[in-house]
């Protein structure tokens, strides 16, 4: 699964979602964001590249459904 860096409008922190959507043909997503917990803009900062032994934080990637 593709992983994309995201950055809140709101409150300008960056993290990660990992989706199978292509993000970077939107620019701009309007999603759930954990720390401002409600939905706001993000920006789509690009793709993560999988590292080897590299924990991915999947805890605190939200659920897509609304
Ligand atoms: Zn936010």
């Amino acid at each position: 699964m593709t992983k994309w860096r995201l950055k809140c409008t709101e409150c300008g922190r960056e993290w990660i979602l990992p989706v199978s959507f292509r993000l970077d043909e939107m620019g701009k997503i309007y999603h759930y964001c954990p720390y401002c917990k409600k939905n706001t803009f993000h920006i789509v900062l690009g793709k993560v590249e999988d590292e080897a032994g590299d924990p991915a934080p999947r805890e605190e990637a939200p659920n897509l459904e609304e």
